[in-house]
């Protein structure tokens, strides 16, 4: 018997609950990053379950999944809960740790929900043919892979008019941030990328500013004033409880930010990122012309719809950003557009999906895109 689709609004992302619970019950580290990687490759899959199963009622062979995981998947699927994982859970001693995790991933979508979204026009929100350029994403000058070319191309190859990229500000070591010296040579080398592209594609240097804990950043405003966008972003103080909405208003503030990105820093089954009144940030960006962004990185997806409906209330603009540190994973900001529909977000109020014209306008003024 299998199950019907309308009992799981997502199939895939329960599975890979399933699947990550059942990595966290386990003692050996192989049979840990064995269960985590099948729960990220069901996560991946750009199909729910419920649709690849064969009319004999068996699962197609899928890549990465073995068969401790193909039985918890088959019990899922038939009764819509797995007595292997509980089972587990219950002798690991480590329910309490598991219960957390669980409840850290809340709003995540499957790459499989991602696609029905996307192709379902019931929603109001943006399509990824108004999706004009991602504007977070990481080369080798910081923590990514690729470079600045591989960057370009791939860009224009998914059909984009413009991208930033967002390598890390020196204050942030361990994203291998680039100092000023590296900025000034980044800039040539995304002026050779330019000049070699002509009129076809713009590429802009970004910088991912660090907000420290007090909300000030690691660039100080005549630095900041050298790059065409300024993303500002939290990667510190993610599992504290305490409110730190004083934080992210005093990051908002700073006259070379654009992009409030990642706001919260949440990951999935992890941490839950940063404790603040929303609907204060909210207003502080909206009132200032500051974009919000959603991460569309499948473990971050922050914001998530549902506070991005909270934003869009406020009167936000918006970015819809891949944080891709690969050229595949440039896909991910389809992730960020999902949301955006499921949240209802207009397109005009979505900067990424602004000619470049007014895109560089809105760099140069943010106020101009504030509402009275
Ligand atoms: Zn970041």
């Amino acid at each position: 018997m299998a199950v019907q689709r309308s009992q799981y609004a997502d199939v895939n992302a329960v599975v890979g609950g399933y699947l990550r619970d059942l990595a966290f019950s386990q003692s050996s580290q192989p049979k840990t990053f064995g269960y985590k990687r099948a729960a990220a490759a069901i996560l991946a899959l750009d199909a729910p379950l419920t649709d690849l199963v064969g009319p004999d009622g068996a699962l197609p062979r899928i890549s990465g999944i073995g068969p401790g995981s193909t039985r918890v998947i088959n019990e899922i699927l038939d009764t819509g809960g797995s007595p292997t994982v509980e089972l587990a859970i219950e002798q690991s001693g480590r329910r309490q740790d598991i219960e957390r995790r669980r409840g850290l991933r809340q709003h995540f979508l499957s790459r499989a929900e991602v696609r029905r979204v996307l192709s379902d026009p019931a929603f109001a929100g943006p399509t990824l043919g108004q999706y004009r350029g991602d504007l977070q994403m990481h080369s080798e000058w910081s923590d990514g892979y690729p470079t600045l070319q591989e960057i370009a191309d791939a860009c224009l190859q998914r059909g984009y008019h413009y991208a930033a990229v967002t390598d890390h500000s020196y204050g942030l070591k361990i994203a291998g941030g680039m100092s000023m010296d590296e900025a000034g040579r980044q800039r040539r080398a995304v002026s050779d990328v330019n000049v070699r592209l002509g009129n076809r594609f713009r590429l802009l240097q970004g910088i991912e500013a660090n907000i420290d804990a007090t909300g000030q950043l690691d660039l100080d405003e005549d630095e900041a004033a050298t790059f065409d966008l300024v993303l500002a972003a939290p990667h510190s103080r993610l599992r504290k409880t305490d409110d730190q909405t004083d934080r992210l208003l005093a990051a908002i503030a700073h006259p070379a930010v654009r992009i409030l990105a990642h706001p919260r820093g949440r990951i999935t089954g992890s941490r839950a990122g940063v404790v603040a009144s929303w609907d204060a940030v909210f207003a502080s960006a909206a009132q200032r012309g500051v974009a919000v962004e959603i991460d569309g990185d499948p473990a971050r997806q922050d914001l998530d719809h549902t506070l991005a409906a909270r934003a869009l209330g406020a009167g936000c603009v918006f970015a819809l950003d891949s944080d891709a540190h690969t050229t595949a994973q440039l896909s991910y900001a389809e992730t960020a557009v999902a949301h955006a529909r499921l949240a209802g977000i207009p397109a005009d109020r979505i900067v990424n999906c602004w000619p470049l014209e007014r895109l560089l306008a809105w760099l140069s003024n943010p106020s101009a895109e504030t509402r009275p």
